[in-house]
């Protein structure tokens, strides 16, 4: 039999939220197809350990966790395709999702797209990157054993690099902006008193220097202005993220910053079209949230489901 191309519900994206929102649209018999990108399974494929998911006492690997969500809502019969999507088109019912072979219909649509590392945008990052600049600890650490590696950011996932760096590097150093830490207690405790991590406050990273590979960073303190080299073999950047929206401008109410536009966390502003997880959410930003959110969006894509049969019945019984 071939692959379905319409389904009542399409989901785009495939980390906790839209792997949830499967699980849940599978469990109501909806055969959703999921299309999870050809980078699947979203930020947690790009961690390390997760200590903070409920339910695993002592922690699991992102990667093996998102492996777990994606068996789960395959065994309720979601169809999960590892491809892109590259434009949608909302204006039109059912709604419709192309990818670069194919195009889909759908009676609803639910966003999960998360958000992307950020980079700094500085002279040397875009041509050292994978040689020495880097936005993922967990797939580039391991190259740079006995090294010195600098890590600029000051989140949880900056202090969470940082530590996971520890393990490779002979000296990792922290580069922030501020002369505080944005990142939980326990995460910025944990970083502070490692005798393997220092910090360098209030100081801003002005370029990446080296031919093949990366060898210095052109530091410039905010405060004073001066500048400095500090020499350093690998950076690995951890600013944060921006979301995953391009494919929905112009189709879906986006904020400045490129979020997309809810009023109850769960709805966009067309009717049919749900959103879950990153893509939205700029205040919690957690794996459990996602998840949580991707059930929501399941279960309102089935009760909008449910009115367009009550309204379709309606109208042939009055027809
Ligand atoms: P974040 O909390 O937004 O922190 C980003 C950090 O990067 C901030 O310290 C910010 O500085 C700095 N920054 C932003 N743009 C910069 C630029 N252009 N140049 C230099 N520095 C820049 O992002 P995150 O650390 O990725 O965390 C995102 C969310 O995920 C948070 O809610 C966090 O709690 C969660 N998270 C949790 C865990 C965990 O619990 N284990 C791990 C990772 C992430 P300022 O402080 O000056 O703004």
């Amino acid at each position: 039999m071939p692959a379905p191309t319409h389904a009542k519900v399409i989901i785009i994206g495939s980390g906790p939220a839209g792997l949830t929102a499967a699980l849940y649209a599978g469990r109501a018999n909806l055969a959703p197809i999921v299309f999870a990108g050809h980078m699947y399974g979203g930020q947690l494929m790009l961690t390390t350990e997760v200590e903070n998911y409920p339910g695993f006492v002592d922690g699991i690997m992102g990667p093996e966790l998102m492996e777990a969500f994606r068996a789960q809502a395959e065994r309720f019969g979601s169809i999960i395709h590892n491809v892109d999507v590259t434009a949608v088109d909302f204006t039109k019912r059912p709604f419709v999702v192309r990818t670069y072979e194919d195009e889909y219909t759908a009676d609803s649509v639910i966003v999960a797209t998360g958000a992307s590392a950020r980079w700094l945008d500085i002279p040397g990052e875009a041509r050292l990157r994978g040689r020495g600049v880097s936005t993922c600890a967990t797939c580039d650490g391991a190259f740079f054993r006995e090294k010195h590696i600098a890590v600029v950011g000051g989140g949880d996932s900056a202090m969470e690099e940082a530590l996971f760096l520890t393990r490779f590097g002979r000296k990792v150093t922290v580069i922030h902006r501020r002369d505080s830490l944005r990142a939980s207690k326990i995460m910025a405790d944990r970083a502070l008193n490692h005798e393997k991590i220092s910090f360098i406050w209030n100081t801003a990273v002005e370029e990446v220097i080296g031919e093949d590979n990366t060898t210095a960073l052109r530091l410039k303190n905010l405060i004073d202005g001066e500048e400095t080299t500090l020499a350093a073999d690998a950076l690995f950047i951890a600013i944060g993220h921006d979301p995953n929206t391009a494919i929905f401008s112009g189709q879906l109410t986006l904020d400045k910053a490129g979020y997309i536009v809810s009023d109850d966390g769960v709805k966009t502003n067309v009717e049919g079209v749900f959103v879950a997880g990153d893509v939205y959410d700029i205040r919690y930003k957690q794996a459990v949230t996602a998840a949580g959110m991707g059930c929501k969006a399941a279960i309102d894509a089935e009760k909008y489901l449910e009115s367009l049969e009550t309204h379709h019945k309606a109208a042939v019984s009055v027809g």
